[in-house]
């Protein structure tokens, strides 16, 4: 029979982790020595070698020997896009400071609001596509960037614009959230606030799609529970879908929203109840946790993942990017994950790949290696799936490849 022709071929893989028709020991879906056969984007097929070989001819072929293949990472939290650092303010918490302590004395994001303010949106996006192509070369590709650096409308609305002409300028695929209540602006009541948010920004950032999802930070000194419900009502009824940083620092109710709007996601949960955690399986809400971030914050404090676990939750992992947490990967995230918070390499793959793409309502079209999803992959230089969380401040990503196409190679981008 003749061999099919395919745009690519990946192939000689000591694992290819599809995420798809689980196996029985890992649930990861493993192949061994496999490899991925992709036309005009689209995954054809994932099997052995030896079968690839038999069905499928290509002019490119890349070889993933030695190495293993996985879904491209996807990072389902992150606030890319804004200006300056906050590498004094971490000095200050090493010293003890606390992070809303900060907060409360106009630094932390409202310092970093005034830096966005005065920046073009030229250096917006500048930076902006730096950070992403180190995503890329990190292996993530998707990545959701929220807003919340602006805090008016015409800031707001300057750095969705910056998201999306990232989106329409790099390969990595990107998800924009407005997240214009992330703080109360310096001089103004938060009731005032929110009503802006509600009555201007949205309506118009919706209008002009410029937004996915709408978050909220529901803390103690940001929004309460019941602003950040008015607001994110709000977002529903626009058509928007929901995230809340929830209970990062305190029980503020966050998760109690997430589970009664039905939200997509409810991210941090360090401080959630057991009881919201466990109507998550009803909810459906995915728990989205950070464990760098709150490493971050040098609290000592971290979500209960394990607990999530047990009870079947979805649980998906991100970086958390910010100011004040500056860290784009997701193979750091799996690190931390494995010592921090006891997930096993199975959970951490998942989190950062399938339910990490749940996270962000992709699932039917990115996170696993399934026939007919857009081949969006990586291999890393590692003999085993084991080595994810195992293995920690060593660059082994080798290939990227996003919709069919090679992006990274030998661990660069390629320009
Ligand atoms: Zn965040």
């Amino acid at each position: 029979m003749a061999k099919k022709q395919v745009d690519v071929l990946v192939l000689n893989s000591n694992e290819t982790i599809t995420l798809d028709s689980p196996d029985t020991e890992t649930g990861l879906g493993i192949i061994d020595n496999g490899g991925v056969a992709i036309n005009q984007g689209k995954i054809v097929l994932a099997a052995s070698t030896e079968l690839l070989e038999r069905k499928f001819r290509s002019r490119t072929i890349i070889d993933a020997e030695d190495e293993i293949i996985l879904p491209g990472f996807v990072d389902p939290h992150t606030h890319l896009v804004f200006a300056g650092a906050r590498d004094a303010e971490f000095q200050l918490r090493i010293e003890g400071v606390s992070y809303m302590d900060v907060l409360r004395k106009g630094g932390g994001i409202i310092e970093t609001v005034n830096r966005t303010r005065q920046a073009s949106a030229e250096s917006l996006f500048r930076s902006g596509k730096q950070r992403l192509d180190t995503c890329l070369e990190f292996g993530s590709t998707t990545v959701e960037i929220k807003s919340g650096y602006g805090l008016r409308d015409d800031e707001e609305f300057k750095i969705l614009r910056t998201v999306d002409r990232l989106k329409k300028n790099h390969r990595c695929r990107i998800v924009p959230t407005f997240m214009g209540a992330h703080a109360v602006p310096p001089g103004e009541a938060s009731s005032e606030y929110v009503l802006s948010v509600i009555d201007e920004m949205l309506p118009g950032i919706a209008r002009a799609g410029l937004a996915e999802f709408c978050d909220v930070f529901c803390e103690q000194g940001a929004f309460d529970s019941l602003e950040s419900g008015r607001i994110l009502g709000k977002a529903l009824k626009l058509g928007l879908r929901l995230k809340i940083h929830a209970d990062q620092f305190t029980d503020s109710g966050g998760a109690e929203i997430a589970n009664k709007l039905h939200a997509t996601t409810a991210d941090h949960l360090v401080h959630s109840p057991a009881k919201q955690l466990e109507k998550m399986a009803e909810t459906k809400v995915v728990p989205v946790v950070l464990p760098s971030s709150s490493l971050s914050a040098l609290t000592g404090e971290k979500a209960d993942a394990r607990s999530m676990l047990t009870l079947g939750l979805p649980v998906a992992l991100g970086t958390d990017f910010s100011p004040s947490n500056w860290m784009l990967g997701q193979l750091t995230v799996a690190a931390l994950a494995s010592r921090e918070l006891r997930m096993t390499a199975s959970e951490i793959i998942r989190g950062i790949t399938i339910n990490a793409a749940r996270a962000l309502g992709l699932e039917k079209k990115v996170g696993s290696l399934h026939v007919g999803k857009d081949a969006d992959l990586v291999t890393l230089r590692a003999p085993s799936h084991k080595w994810i969380g195992y293995t920690y401040g060593e660059r082994i990503v080798d290939n990227v490849l996003i919709g069919g196409e090679w992006v990274v190679r030998d661990g660069r981008r390629i320009p």
